[in-house]
């Protein structure tokens, strides 16, 4: 039967999967660390029993979380990574010519480290002079950041551990703070199935800080339930009003231009997730 792991979502459902071998295993200071091989989805790095990232689908969460709002803002130049030590937002972000700066914040050194090393596809470009690379709490960076980027991304863990604060009302002020006149921001924020109410109430406290507020899903495999939602607040730019002449050539997997706007279309349950209650 060789090992296989099972990331429990509840008591009652997981999401399994055949191990070959385990690369390396540790408790960081933050969180319990693993970066395994796996049979169907290449190696995969584990955070606190969680999958962060696998090589096979990878690019439809880093695709999705950077170009949605890198297209629809309309010249970003300075771009903030906020987590996403795997380095696969990142490379994503580089395919984007206006881009001069992109700093990415992870609080977990590790995480990079044992990225670069057995994710080397998804974490290859953090080496790139254009990359600002800080190992420190993105509660604090964002705190002490005034009107310096024009998008910022929040590819982090769930909300537990480290993360807990970064899906506070606080941390969305601080980023609205962050952000420039017309910046964008974009988090994900998990699968509607098994975590409804933090979607709603995220949704919720973003719209009272953002004057365009919007929620957009994709379909990741290895994610529990396969259904993985993203919040964007936008102080200007709708992303379902970008102009067809904004959508330059870009090799991708999952984003297309069509897929752009598809991506907001919600079921009805995950659509009421928006309203207020
Ligand atoms: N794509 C994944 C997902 O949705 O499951 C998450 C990617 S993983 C690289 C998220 C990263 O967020 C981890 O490397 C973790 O160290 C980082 N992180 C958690 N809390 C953080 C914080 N307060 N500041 C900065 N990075 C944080």
């Amino acid at each position: 039967m060789g090992l296989w792991f099972t990331e429990k979502q509840t008591d009652n459902f997981g999401i399994t999967m055949k191990i070959n071998r385990t690369y390396h295993s540790e408790q960081t200071d933050f969180q319990k660390l693993d970066m395994v091989e796996t049979e169907e989805w290449g190696n995969m790095l584990l955070l606190d029993d969680m999958v962060m990232t696998t090589e096979k689908d990878e690019f439809v969460y880093h695709e999705m979380v950077a170009h949605v709002p890198l297209f629809t803002h309309p010249n970003p130049k300075h771009v903030l990574v906020v987590g996403g030590g795997d380095g696969g937002v990142i490379r994503e972000i580089l395919k984007h010519p206006s881009v001069e700066k992109a700093v990415l914040v992870d609080i977990d050194g590790k995480v990079i480290e044992f990225s670069k090393k057995y994710l080397p596809t998804i974490a290859g470009k953090l080496e790139d002079p254009r990359v600002d690379v800080q190992v420190a709490d993105g509660f604090l960076h964002i705190a002490e950041s005034e009107k310096a980027y024009d998008v910022i991304m929040v590819d982090s863990t769930e909300p537990v551990g480290p993360a807990v604060n970064l899906f506070t009302k606080g941390f969305y002020s601080g980023i609205a703070n962050a952000l420039k006149d017309d910046g964008i921001f974009v988090a994900q924020t998990d699968n509607p199935w098994f975590k409804a109410d933090l979607i709603q109430q995220v949704f919720q406290d973003v719209a009272e800080i953002f004057p365009v507020t919007r929620l957009y899903t994709a379909n990741i495999p290895t994610y529990p339930s396969g259904l993985w939602t993203f919040t964007l607040g936008s102080k200007i730019h709708d992303p379902l009003k970008v102009k067809e002449e904004r959508f330059t050539e870009m090799e991708t997997k999952y984003y297309t231009k069509a897929l752009h706007f598809a991506s907001f279309v919600l079921p009805k349950f995950v659509e009421d997730l928006t309203k207020k209650q």
